[in-house]
This record gives C-alpha cells, structure tokens and sequence, in this order.
C-alpha cells in the first residue's frame, strides 16, 4: 500500500485504507496519528473533550438539538471522519437528550460523513476499545457503530441506528467529490440543507484538500441561511476562505492550550425557501417545538410487496403514520417466495460507488442483521440467514482479478478446495468462483412479520380502483373482500404495486413482465447428505434451508422441515401464475448444467415438488423505477425491481423517504436521476 496517497495513481474511486501509528499523549494514553499525513485524529491533550468543545458546544448542538420539533430532522456534515470520535461525541449527546426530552421521540439526527482514507476495522477497534475504557459513556455508541463499520470501499454507506432515531450515511472518497454528489432539487418538495458542520481536516499544513475553494463552494451550496461551522483550526487560509464562501467567522477560545478556534455563521447562502413540507429546522418551529406540518402526517403506500413493505418502513422510521394497502395479503405475489437469495450482481471496483446493486445489497444485509437482533428479542425466526454463498461465475460480469480488488469480507474467491469443502460439491474444478460471506437467504414471511409489527404501520386489504389527487391531499377509492367500496384520503400516496402500477397512474411506464417460478422439495436424507450445503449462483440458483415457524402462512412448507429451493425460469409477456412442471424442469437442468455431479442426487421426477410463480416487472434499462410521478406533489411510484427486490428496495425505499420528507439522499443525484420515473428511456413504450 503506498504511503503517499496524494500521489497514488488509483482511480479516485478506489479506496486506500489509512494507515495508522501510535504515539503517547499528554497524560501517557496510546493515540492514533495518521501515518499518511503525520497528524493527530484528535488533541493529544483529550480529544474527546475537545470534540465537544469545538464541534457540539461551538455549533450550539446541546440547545439546537434539545429544541427540534416532532419528527423534524437535524443534519450534520462533517470533512474527515477519521476515527468516529466527533460522531461518537455527538451520538452520546443526541441518546442524552432524547432521554431527557420526550418530545424529541420522533425527532432525528442524520450524520453526513466522508472519509477518503477510511481506517481499516481491526485499528478502529483497537482506537474504540480504548476510548471505551477511558470514556465508558460511549461503550454503547462504539459497540454499535463497530457492529455495522462498513467494507472498504467508495460510495455512500448508509447506517441507520433505529433505536436513537439516527442516520450515519458514510460516504467514502474524496470529500468534494462526495459533496457534490448530494441532490438538492427534488421537484415540488422542500429542499434538504446541511444545519451544522464539522470542518475537521488534518491542518491546512498538512493537507489542504479539505480546505480548498471545491470543498467550500459545496459547503456553501449544501447550507442555508442560518447554517453554522466550527473548526479547531484558526489558521490565516481558514479565516480567509469562510467568508468568501458566505459565512460570517468569529474567533472563540479554543480547547485547553489553544487560544482560537473558529466558529462561523452561513449569511450567505442563497435564501432558499426551507418552509414547505415536512418540518425543517428553521426559526418558526423552534419556537414552537410542538409545531408540526400536517402535510406529510399519513402516507398510502399500495402494494404490500416487498417495495411496499420497505416503504412503509423508511416511512414509519421517520414517525409517518403509515396505512399499507394490498388488494390481497401482504406478500401475495411475486416477492412470497419461501427464501430469496441476496446476493449482487457484482461490477469492477472502480464503479462501485455508483453501482445501485453493491450499494444495496450492502445495505439490505446490514438493515437485515439488525432486523435480526429485533426477532430475537421478539422470539421470532430471523429475517436474514447469513450462509455465505458460492457463485460459479457461470453469468456474472466480473472475474476472479477483477473479485481480488474486493475487500474480503464482501467479497472473495476460495481455492478449489476451499470452495468444494464449503459447498459440499466433490467432483468439478471450482478454482473460478465469486464467495460472499456475507450473503444469505432472506425469509420474506419474517421479514413482513418485523415490518407489520412497528406501531405506526396498518395493514388493510383493498383493491384499489382509483387514486385522486388535490392541493391538499389525496383519494384513494377501492374495494374491500366484501366488495363495501371505501374511501381514504391521506398527504402522499406511493404506488408499489410492481407490473400492475401503470393500471393504476398511466404516468408511470407500462414495464416488461417477466413470469418466474421457483421450485422447492424436500430431499431425503440420502439426498441431503450429497447436496449444496449453502446457496449456489449459476445460470440459476439453488439453495438448502429449514422452513421456520409461520412460513407455511405464504407457502406450501412444513416448519422445521429441510428443503432445497432451486430457481427460476423466465417467460417473458406471460402473467398468470399456475405452477408449471415443465417450468420445475427448467430450474432442475439449470443446476445440471452447472453442476453435472448433482444429475445423481436430484430426481428426474418432480411430481412431489412444490412452487410458486411471481411475475418480475423491469423496465428496458434494468433500474428500478423510484421517484415522484411527474406533475403531482403528491404521488410517488416504487416498482420495477426485476428479481432483485430484497437487495434494492431497502435503499430504494430509503432514497423514496429522503425525497419525500426533503433529507439528504444515500443514492447520488446521478442515481437519483436513473431512477427517476420521468427519465427518458422511459419516454418510448415498450413494441
Ligand atoms: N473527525 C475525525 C475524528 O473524529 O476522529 C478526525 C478527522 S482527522 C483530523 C481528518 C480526516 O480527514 C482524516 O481521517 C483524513 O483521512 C481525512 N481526509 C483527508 N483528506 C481528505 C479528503 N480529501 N476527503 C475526505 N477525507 C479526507
């Protein structure tokens, strides 16, 4: 790993890790310094004390942040991640005063960080269990965000912290360029702004991209009028470049020894209107914390798959009351599957960060571990099953050089024989694979039972005839089982009901249909003994797992019972959803053809075997369709996930959220863009 990262020919999407030594501090404690730069994380006197004294105190957090309205959002951004320690500063204090002050229940901090030089998890643990033991009131904080430190690599990392109603999006790369992939402009909602920055790059003689005109002309465009700075640096090209970029400065004491430090105001930034929609931070509301906007109160989300589920989710975790209508059940149709395979559609490194595959299937497993922890608190079987799973690079667009460019822990390729001894597979060369450690199976039935039991989600059934939307709110007509037609009105809509969407709002395009079925039986105990031992990715895929309490409630499994799932066939343009033998053929040859060795294990007879046809809906350039349906304020579609629906829509549903309540977007405004309903591939129907 070379030393001089300024110098490094690396595609600046890729990412070198930092690299740290040790010194002594002041009072004989070991402290990181960062080996590139030769600087100090934090003060050698107490870093944690000069992180509250510059950034939370010299920004005024203990009082902004105790006067935020219900449900509103606070946003901090901060140059230079480092070791957490500001982050971990200002979480302890956030976890404070929501348990101090009841009316910040619903109330959210969203953390916006970049780091170019991220430091690898081993030394953050070492860095951590140290401040553990000096400062125990961040033990929880550290724990946490040790758990979900995401791998090293570019592009937005989004954690959420749902306990403490708080957001971390960690993006990785250089600082500018992160900066400027922020969207603002989401059309006809309230533009999101940055309320606080931590401006806390090494010192401008050390390195002074994180005090350059481009990071600045971001910070100026990220703010609003009101937007506050602190810096513990005072030094001359600090002083002069807030002002040119709209900030008013004030020299202030610094901490400990230091006698200036800076803090600043933003008084020039263009006045844009921060009013309308969902609450902002803003003078009129902290006068009034109870104030609150009634026009993003209640959300309709239509369709109960797992987009719909998703959203009401990213919804209910922001305090929207949620009503989820499906016109059947929860998870009726394509996404009921029994178990569904996470694992990505894998790209060259140095695409990653705009890669909405890797950056969702990063963020539905860590979203779906922590749904995990929630099961087992509730006794309930878990949401994600973490098995690893081998792909053979059979219909992949990445090979094994290309896979050696992955940190590990995402991503890896094992010898022959490690890959034959985790898979269970003993004849065939396996020296080609793709091995995630991370992947797994979902259970989608468990993952709708932790969804439906959040208190501001209600589920009804109703078969939805017509959507009608006015200046102040919107009408859904439909008909309940009975056939009583019923009547709702709420401030959003988002339609979520895959291939059947454009029935429903013509402005949203009318996507390819794509029928899939996916098989499943019960192997014998001869069988067993000689089949896959985790998920397998082909041409196909198939999958060994035990059906669990309550699964028989979407499917025909017996609880406790072993399966082997294999899937799936296409057929294009076919919408009915009869199971079909030859369709158990197809996903039987498949395997065959991977893995000849399996011809002996798997019958030739499928007459006791199960299934479950869905129909995938995907438009012409693959991605999603994610955003507000044009010419409405109100309307907003989430479709067209294909078969990637348990890796996509969590972030999707995410970035859906973002834009309604206007907060900052994981996606970058370039994503945003290839999601966008309006966006012109979908301009021309489908032949
Ligand atoms: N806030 C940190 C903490 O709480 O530990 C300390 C930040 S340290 C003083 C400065 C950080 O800025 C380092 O982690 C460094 O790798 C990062 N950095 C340097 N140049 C950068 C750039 N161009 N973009 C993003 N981060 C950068």
């Amino acid at each position: 790993m070379s030393n001089t990262p300024n110098k490094s020919a690396k595609p600046s999407n890729i990412i070198t890790p930092a690299k740290i030594d040790w010194q002594m501090d002041d009072t004989g404690n070991s402290v990181p310094v960062s080996g590139h730069f030769g600087d100090v994380y934090f003060s050698h006197a107490d870093g944690l004390a000069e992180s509250r004294h510059v950034f939370l105190t010299h920004n005024q957090l203990p009082e902004r942040l105790a006067d935020l309205a219900p449900t509103q959002c606070f946003t901090i951004a901060e140059l230079g991640f480092g070791t957490g320690l500001n982050l971990l500063a200002t979480w302890q204090l956030w976890q404070q005063l929501r348990d101090t002050n009841p009316h910040l229940r619903d109330a959210r901090l969203h953390f916006i960080t970049t780091e170019k030089f991220p430091i690898p998890l081993t030394d953050l643990t070492h860095i951590l269990t140290l401040w553990s033991q000096r400062a125990p009131e961040l033990t929880a904080p550290i724990k946490s965000l040790l758990a979900e430190y995401p791998p090293l690599i570019a592009g937005c990392h989004r954690l959420n912290f749902s306990d403490d109603n708080l957001t971390v999006d960690m993006w990785f790369g250089d600082a500018s360029e992160s900066l400027s992939k922020l969207a603002l402009e989401h059309v006809n909602q309230p533009a999101p702004h940055v309320d606080a920055w931590f401006l806390d790059g090494f010192a401008p003689s050390c390195n002074e991209t994180l005090w350059s005109r481009d990071i600045f002309a971001q910070v100026q465009r990220l703010s609003h009028p009101k937007t506050t700075a602190a810096t513990y640096s005072s030094a001359g090209t600090v002083k002069r470049i807030l002002p040119e970029y709209g900030f008013e400065i004030k020299k202030v004491r610094g901490f400990g020894m230091k006698r200036q430090m800076l803090t600043a105001v933003m008084t020039g930034a263009e006045n844009r209107d921060i009013s309308n929609g969902h609450e902002k931070h803003d003078e009129k509301t902290n006068e009034n914390p109870e104030a609150r906007s009634s026009t993003v109160d209640h959300t309709i989300v239509i369709g109960a798959g797992v987009s719909g589920l998703l959203t009401a989710w990213s919804l209910a975790s922001r305090g929207i009351t949620v009503t989820l209508l499906d016109k059947s059940a929860p998870l009726a149709g394509a996404s009921g599957n029994p178990r569904a395979l996470l694992a990505p559609k894998m790209t060259p490194i140095h695409h990653v960060d705009e890669h909405l595959h890797t950056i969702g299937y990063l963020y539905s497993s860590r979203l779906y571990r922590a749904f995990n922890q929630e099961a087992a608190q509730l006794n309930m079987p878990p949401v994600l099953e973490i098995t690893g799973a081998l792909d053979l690079l059979i219909k992949a667009n990445i090979g094994t050089e290309q896979i050696a460019e992955y940190p590990d822990e995402m991503a890896t390729t094992l010898s022959d024989t490690q890959a034959k001894s985790s898979s269970g597979l003993l004849e065939q060369d396996l020296s080609e694979n793709l091995y995630l450690p991370q992947s797994g199976l979902v259970n989608p039935q468990a993952l709708k039972a932790i969804i439906l039991s959040h208190p501001l989600i209600h589920f009804q059934p109703l078969d939805v005839d017509s959507i009608d939307e006015t200046d102040q709110h919107v009408c859904v007509k439909g008909r309940h089982q009975n056939q009583d037609v019923v009547s709702m009105t709420a401030d959003n809509v988002v339609i979520c009901v895959a291939f059947e969407s454009h029935q429903l709002d013509t402005r949203i395009f009318d996507c390819r249909k794509i029928r899939g079925q996916l098989s499943w039986f019960t192997p014998t105990i001869e069988q067993r003994a000689n089949l896959p031992k985790i998920p397998l990715k082909y041409s196909g895929y198939c999958a060994p797992f035990i059906a669990q309490a309550n699964d028989e409630t979407i499917n025909t499994v017996t609880a406790d019972k072993p399966y082997l799932l294999l899937g799936a066939s296409f057929i294009r343009n076919d919408t009915s959803m009869d199971v079909r033998a030859e369709e158990h053929q197809i996903s039987r040859e498949k395997l065959m053809v991977a893995i000849p060795e399996m011809a002996s294990v798997i019958p030739t007879d499928t007459s006791s075997w199960q299934g479950r046809a869905g129909i995938r809906t995907q438009t012409p350039d693959y991605h999603p369709i994610v955003g507000q349906l044009v010419d409405s304020k109100r309307l907003w579609v989430m479709s067209a996930m294909g078969a990637k629906g348990y890796a996509l829509a969590p972030i999707c549903a995410e970035a859906l959220a973002d834009m309604m309540l206007g907060s900052f977007s994981p996606l970058s405004e370039a994503m945003l863009a290839r999601l966008s309903p309006n966006r012109t591939r979908l301009q021309t129907p489908l032949t």
